[in-house]
């Protein structure tokens, strides 16, 4: 969105960001052993091969569903980049996925006379299919790494993320988008599209260890930290971010460290999803 405004590419942007950022932690007396990013040769490579683990073990599944596309830019457009009428309430400047005037969650594709917010050109509903990373199947294994680490999570995480689950069943949630930048999907046939960037984000935590471990020449030193017993891991997070700590991540980890849906998970430490998975993803 930032890029667009300023009419740069996203990784112009992602760069300035990312410098900006390594300048103030730098003046704050802190230090890295390593200060990387999601934009790595290495990162693509360990996104994609969670993302092949995932399907081979079954835990993700095509599906179509239709979006908004505009001819004017021959591109499918993110639900915030639509404006329209609130079905609901009637507001004129209602967003894809919110309407500010009754405050209701919205379903895009439902908005009365639709606008591209980037040029104010009309878009039409086209179809398009995407991956679904099945949350539905992967909420067992997700609900015991919770409970069985009630005095590791901090409580008001442990709340939100358990407490969510608990009154509402996890879905399957789309985890590729229609976009020509970010990590391929590795699959043939879906050129085009690019896995979304809250499925690779958080993959950053292990493939930001193994880039450390190569850097450092020990490339197989970053399992310390992922299967060690005693390795412990701390995320410094905003709370808009729980769930895909607390519950995405666990779940991408549990599907692509099992050998099949019906094996039992082990849980000790870290170990629960490395052993399987590193054998896997032949890391
Ligand atoms: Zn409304």
């Amino acid at each position: 969105v930032q890029a667009d405004a300023e009419g740069k590419s996203p990784q112009e942007v992602y760069e300035s960001f990312h410098r900006g950022f390594i300048e103030l932690f730098q003046k704050l007396g802190l230090s890295y052993d390593l200060f990387t990013s999601t934009h790595t040769h290495n990162h693509f490579k360990v996104s994609q091969s969670i993302f092949l683990a995932l399907l081979e073990n079954g835990y993700l599944y095509a599906e179509r569903q239709k979006q908004w596309f505009a001819p004017t830019q021959g591109r499918f457009l993110p639900d915030r980049y639509v404006e329209g009428t609130c079905y609901l309430c009637g507001y004129p400047n209602a967003r894809g996925d919110q309407c500010d005037g009754c405050g209701s969650l919205l379903d895009a594709t439902l908005l009365l006379e639709p606008r591209s917010k980037i040029d104010g050109s009309t878009p039409e509903l086209r179809e398009t299919e995407h991956f679904y990373l099945d949350l539905g199947q992967l909420q067992p294994a997700v609900v015991d790494f919770l409970r069985q680490r009630q005095d590791y999570w901090r409580p008001n995480v442990l709340r939100q993320s358990l407490g969510q689950i608990l009154a509402e069943d996890l879905h399957g949630r789309a985890i590729t988008r229609d976009l020509d930048w970010g990590i391929p999907v590795p699959v043939e046939g879906w050129d085009g599209k690019r896995l979304y960037v809250w499925f690779e984000a958080v993959i950053g935590y292990l493939s930001a260890a193994i880039e450390w471990a190569q850097l450092s020449g020990e490339p197989e030193a970053w399992r310390d930290w992922w299967t060690n017993h005693e390795a412990r891991s701390y995320y410094f997070i905003g709370k808009d971010n729980i769930p895909f700590h607390a519950i995405i991540w666990p779940a991408q980890l549990a599907g692509a460290g099992k050998s099949s849906p019906a094996s039992s998970l082990r849980m000790k430490g870290s170990r629960w999803c490395c052993r399987m998975m590193c054998r896997r993803m032949s890391l």
